[in-house]
């Protein structure tokens, strides 16, 4: 209940212009900025360097280019284009091929079919130099419509993609189903957004037993699945269930968010587990950062003393 009074106050925040002027303004300065706890930096070059660090503690990445629901074609394609000079650049670097992205980065809020064209400009780029892209799942309107441009793609042959889906939404179990059909890998998480009543579960018990129900499905019946979380109780369920079923710790991987339990990412490592970490990087940070602090309201004492240590 209170999570879900955070998650509506700070969706309700992240739209004040005013509130994200003041925050980029001390944010994501180079030292001590609050907002460097969750966010790698604003340059592809800072978060491959972030990607180095943990790739050097034996933990994998997926890279985060952040941007979400432009409002127009042109900012749609020069969003492609950056994604593209992104990948150039990861791929020079070294660091593991992995991205993570956004549908409405790409143009879906305006036209499903450049979305799709942008898509696939990526996926294309991506194939040719060996990636592995992510495509994020973002608030309910686009739940459908993700996975069906997603699907779109699989069976045109593109096969280096992959979805997430949501516990908190009650169809994920039907699209755990249908992914496992498909072949396709799939990210579980709890779902970072404010959701209606009539589309979401609202309380935490009832997210977290979807949690464990898709991960099971997943696990028995899915396409190296990644199981995305913090939470220790759905860490622990899904090692269980690994082990009653005898599957091998090889056959799917932990993800987390860099900045958030890096003592739990690396214990699980030396546990012999594969840990992901998922690094945002990029200009647009702020509703990243807003999801973070309406996960977790103790995040602003942090923040808070960020700020005034800057004065
Ligand atoms: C790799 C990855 C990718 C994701 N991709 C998506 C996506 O595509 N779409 C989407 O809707 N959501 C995505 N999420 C976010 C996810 O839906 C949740 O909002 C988020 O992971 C918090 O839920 P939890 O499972 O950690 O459990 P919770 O029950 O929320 O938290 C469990 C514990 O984790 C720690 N924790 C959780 N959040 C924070 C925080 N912000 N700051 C500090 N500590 C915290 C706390 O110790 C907390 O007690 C992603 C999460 C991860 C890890």
């Amino acid at each position: 209940m209170l999570q879900a009074v955070s998650k509506a106050f700070f969706s309700v925040l992240a739209d004040s212009k005013g509130l994200k002027s003041l925050a980029s303004r001390y944010g994501m300065r180079a030292r001590g900025g609050f907002a460097r706890r969750f966010i790698a930096g604003e340059a592809v070059e800072e978060a491959i360097e972030a990607a180095r660090a943990i790739e050097r503690d034996r933990l994998m990445v997926t890279l985060d280019f952040l941007g979400e629901s432009v409002a127009t074609m042109a900012e749609a394609d020069a969003a492609t284009r950056a994604y593209l000079g992104v990948i150039d650049k990861i791929a020079a670097s070294g660091v593991e091929r992995n991205i993570s992205l956004k549908l409405t980065q790409l143009g879906l809020t305006i036209d499903r079919a450049t979305c799709v064209d942008n898509l696939r400009r990526i996926l294309d780029a991506g194939q040719a130099k060996d990636f592995f892209v992510r495509i994020d799942m973002e608030n309910s309107p686009f739940t459908a419509v993700t996975l069906d441009v997603f699907e779109t793609m699989w069976q045109q042959g593109y096969r280096n993609a992959g979805v997430v889906l949501q516990s908190c939404l009650p169809r994920s179990e039907a699209d755990a189903e249908r992914m496992n059909a498909l072949g396709a890998r799939v990210r579980l998480v709890k779902g970072a957004y404010k959701e209606p009543k009539d589309v979401a579960y609202q309380s935490k018990a009832d997210v977290d037993a979807a949690f464990v129900r898709i991960m099971r499905l997943l696990l028995a019946g899915g396409h190296y699945p990644a199981i995305a979380t913090h939470d220790e109780a759905m860490i622990a369920a899904t090692r269980a269930f690994a082990a009653e079923r005898a599957i091998d710790p090889a056959r799917y991987e932990f993800q987390m968010l860099y900045g958030i339990r890096r003592d739990l990412q690396t214990r699980l490592k030396t546990e012999g587990y594969r840990v992901r970490v998922y690094v945002p990087f990029g200009r647009e940070w702020f509703p990243y950062f807003m999801r973070r602090l309406g996960e977790r309201p103790a995040n602003i004492g942090f923040v808070m003393r960020g700020i005034l240590s800057e004065r």
